[in-house]
């Protein structure tokens, strides 16, 4: 808050009354959150609402319906039971619901007064809750009511929990009380999820700075590898960014699980899952076939784990701090749009493997190859040519984090598509500025001038400071490439590196050549082979094969997905295919003409006689010393 100073006792007179009225009169807010039957995966809450004064007569309790970062509206308050409120002498006080997540309490203009509920959290991700008889692990918008009209509110969460276990978060102990934590506002509550547990810890320091890392599980992890590897990372960005770490300490929350995964991003923290057994070490590159027919399941490795590390804590600057237009500060009751998500996901993605390439955690080839197959799987998407990066941002409430089978054909990742035009941008500055400038530079600008200034960054606003850095327009881009879905010009941009993107595989005429194009993904339901996808233009899509449809045989034998992808793989182009097939539970066959494939693997490749300028690119691009 921005007070004017007062510089004479007569201006004093007049000035504190107006400001005494400009405010809300001030609330206390404390919350605890107790787990006395972990099994049960009840998480009791008590929120105690206090005033110096006489409050209103009544007030309203409201449950957020999504937690930022995951973009899609949850309803937590469907977990919500056994809610009751009282006075500070323990009478009940009247309360109704009004609507599906909003409580109206009859206070009567009580001093204090109290709400009481349990929340059911049995569901462990990075954007919700589990409390079990190993854990507890939850997000603040999942289970804190906020009061109406306060969320600029500060507020304390007091946790209290068995004995054996420690409490982990990004918010602030209070000194002196156990287990007390302070938040400055809702926002700040609400991104600063705990972990209870008899967790392990690592810690490091950057620049002063402690981070901890926060392990929940066992698994086949090297602690000191992972604090070592973990810190380059942060280093790494620090530097990217400026040289400034713009918070006072930060946690990585981990989970371990079977089939953990996913990272959120928060001010000072972040909640990441992996597979318990996922940090193996693979020397080399990864296999690189990314196949239009075949699912390419990633592999799960120690380099998937560095990549969500570097991704969630890229995050702390863009899009914690660097804050697109509608995200921050939050509406919880509804879903909050932005064009934006391409830059805040994909940007972040695209720096999350370039932070681990420049802090060498991968090689110059592993990084360009991990690219190439990016960018082959983008081609591969029929949905490229129907929804731009800006459309799949903005939608991402109803058809990013609900995809359906159909998906495929109508839409576009804004991580996957954003990480390939922040690529291309930072090659088109690069080029443009003759070296001098690149991506880095506009996140610089972006955290000065926006953050820095407590401004959010409107889709314009982030064309200008890419034009400032680039030295000239780049409105012919961002029209067809952002805001329209037109293909996208690789070479142009790898150039300016000294590279070229090959598709192209073996010469026709060769075997290799002669690949068959089917079209759809299919997956081996026990005993069922099931068609998951088709591919909008593919023989399968255009000669009536359907997402849904169960393939029972081919040409008359019986199959498994083993079995088809074998016989299928000793057809050419042009043979046709019989499927007996079940849509429903209707038996028919269909008669399928395979097609060609026209792409081979694609490839990265150093141009030949490349320039100094080139050489010099492709160095500062990569960070090769
Ligand atoms: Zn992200």
């Amino acid at each position: 808050m921005h007070r004017r100073r007062v510089v004479c006792a007569a201006a004093l007179l007049i000035v504190l009354p107006l400001i005494a009225a400009a405010q809300t009169p001030p609330v206390d807010i404390s919350f605890t959150v107790a787990m006395p039957r972990p099994p049960t995966h009840l998480l009791e809450v008590d929120i105690a609402i206090k005033r110096a004064a006489v409050g209103p007569q009544e007030e309203r309790l409201v449950m957020p319906v999504w937690t930022p970062g995951s973009y899609m509206v949850r309803e937590f308050a469907r977990h919500v039971q056994d809610f009751a409120a009282t006075d500070a002498a323990t009478h009940a006080l009247k309360w109704e619901k009004t609507n599906k997540n909003t409580w109206r309490i009859v206070t009567n203009g009580a001093r204090e007064w109290h709400a009481r509920y349990r929340v059911y959290a049995n569901e462990l991700s990075v954007r919700t809750s589990e409390l079990n008889s190993s854990h507890a692990f939850w997000n603040n918008a999942n289970i804190l009511l906020y009061l109406e009209g306060f969320l600029k509110s500060p507020s304390t969460v007091r946790v209290v929990a068995p004995d054996v276990w420690k409490v982990a978060t990004g918010l602030p102990a209070v000194l002196g009380q156990k287990n007390t934590f302070r938040a400055e506002n809702f926002d700040v509550l609400y991104d600063s999820p705990f972990e209870v547990s008899n967790f392990k810890t690592l810690i490091f320091n950057v620049k002063g700075v402690a981070h901890r890392i926060v392990i929940d599980g066992e698994g086949n992890y090297d602690p000191e590898r992972m604090r070592r590897d973990v810190q380059k990372i942060v280093e790494t960005q620090v530097e990217l960014m400026g040289g400034e770490v713009p918070y006072h300490d930060y946690t990585f929350i981990l989970h371990l699980r079977a089939n953990a995964g996913g990272g959120l991003e928060h001010l000072n923290s972040t909640a990441l899952g992996y597979p318990r057994f996922g940090f193996r070490i693979e020397r080399g590159d990864r296999a690189t076939s990314a196949a239009p027919n075949t699912t390419d399941t990633p592999q799960r490795d120690y380099r998937g784990f560095l990549a969500l590390v570097s991704h969630e804590f890229f995050h702390l600057w863009n899009v914690k701090r660097i804050r697109p237009d509608a995200l921050g500060p939050f509406d919880y009751t509804q879903e909050n749009y932005t064009k934006n998500l391409w830059v805040a996901e994909g940007i972040t993605d695209y720096y999350a493997d370039l932070v681990l390439r420049r802090a060498g955690l991968i090689s110059e080839s592993e990084f360009l190859n991990a690219t190439a197959r990016s960018i082959q799987s983008l081609q591969n998407t029929p949905g490229r040519l129907v929804q731009s990066v800006e459309e799949s941002s903005f939608d991402a409430w109803i058809k990013y984090y609900r995809q359906d089978e159909n998906s495929v054909n109508s839409q576009i990742s804004y991580y996957d598509k954003g990480a390939i035009l922040g690529l291309l941008l930072d090659l088109k500055i690069r080029r443009r500025s003759n070296g001098a400038k690149s991506l880095d530079d506009v996140m610089r600008y972006l955290y000065a001038e926006f953050f820095k200034k407590d401004r959010n960054y409107t889709p314009q606003d982030f064309q200008k400071a890419c034009e400032l850095m680039a030295g000239s327009s780049l409105e012919d881009f961002f029209n067809r490439f952002v805001r329209a879905k037109e293909e996208l010009d690789y070479n142009v941009a790898f150039e300016a590196a000294g590279l070229r993107l090959e598709t192209n595989g073996p010469p026709s005429g060769t075997a290799a050549a002669d690949r068959i194009f089917f079209g759809a993904d299919l997956a081996q339901e026990e005993d069922r082979l099931m068609v998951t996808r088709v591919y909008a233009g593919s023989p399968a899509y255009e000669q009536g094969l359907n997402a849904g449809d169960q393939i029972l045989a081919l040409d008359n034998l019986r199959v498994t997905k083993d079995f088809f992808n074998a016989r299928l793989a000793e057809k050419n182009p042009a043979d046709l295919v019989n499927l007996t097939i079940f849509r429903s539970d209707d038996l028919s066959t269909l008669l399928i003409k395979l097609g060609a494939r026209r792409d081979g693997t694609y490839r990265l490749v150093p141009l030949p006689n490349p320039t100094p300028a080139q050489k010099q690119v492709y160095r500062t691009w990569l960070g090769v010393t």
